[in-house]
């Protein structure tokens, strides 16, 4: 080809490629692909604390102590200085209003690669869990909730939530709070800590734990072990035989 033909190929290639790209850059924030942005902050602000630990909840530790060791409950779980004890808020999580705003920018941030159901061994065994699809659900539930407020000006209630209408209680109990998942993502996403926050909320508002939990909580609170022994009864293994 001639030195023209080639610099008009040159100069169309070089347009199309710039118009395509601005094209995207503005499909972007509508798209999917807004992770491609929001993995960059999602992984400045991930949970840099110890994995296994979870969030303590100050209300539920300070009765507790008040019960079982009330010299230490104070030390343990202070309240803030001359605030008298108030009722405690809703524990856990319903709806994505009951979030916070790092799980629904982790909702936003998922790539959908789904490492993290590949690695769940709830999902590998063929349980309902998928914590790709917890991610993929909260932000369907978050698209549905801005939908609404476009059009109402204000959230109107739909008699839907995150709970029930998006993950059902089957999929929360099947996990195993192993973190596989946390430890899997590459853009540092937390399919647990949604997990947690919406079993605390089955369990402790709703009072729907399996039966087997159930047997387990009473143990602990009354022998401090999950097991239906009596705590006087623990050193009895050192006795002769
Ligand atoms: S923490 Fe739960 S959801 Fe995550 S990998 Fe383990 S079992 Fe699966
Ligand atoms: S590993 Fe992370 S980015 Fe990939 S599907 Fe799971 S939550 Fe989404």
């Amino acid at each position: 080809m001639n030195s023209s033909t080639l610099i008009a190929i040159e100069r169309t290639a070089w347009w199309l490629h710039i118009i395509g790209i601005l094209a995207f850059m503005n499909y972007l924030p509508y798209s999917k692909h807004l992770h491609i942005i929001l993995a960059f902050p999602n992984a400045y602000y991930a949970n840099l604390e110890p994995m296994g630990e979870m969030e303590n909840m100050a209300d539920i530790q300070r009765e507790v102590l008040m019960a079982m060791e009330p010299e230490s409950a104070a030390a343990a779980a202070p309240l803030p200085e001359g605030q008298e004890p108030a009722a405690p808020a809703p524990f856990g999580a319903k709806d994505i209003f009951d979030l916070n705003w790092k799980n629904l920018m982790d909702a936003y941030s998922c790539t959908e690669c789904g490492r993290c159901t590949a690695a769940c061994p709830a999902s590998s065994t063929g349980k309902a869990l998928s914590p790709r699809l917890i991610m993929m659900k909260t932000r369907d539930r978050v698209e549905e909730v801005g939908k609404n407020i476009q059009k109402n000006k204000a959230f109107e209630p739909d008699g839907k939530s995150l709970l029930y209408d998006y993950i059902t209680v089957e999929e929360l109990n099947a996990c195993t709070t192993c973190n596989a998942c946390v430890q899997e993502c590459p853009v540092s996403i937390s399919p647990l800590d949604i997990i947690l926050q919406m079993r605390r909320f089955l369990v402790m508002e709703e009072s729907k734990a399996p039966a087997e939990w159930n047997s387990m909580f009473q143990n602990i609170e009354n022998n401090f072990a999950p097991w239906q022994f009596s705590p006087d009864d623990r050193d009895k293994w050192m006795a002769e035989a």
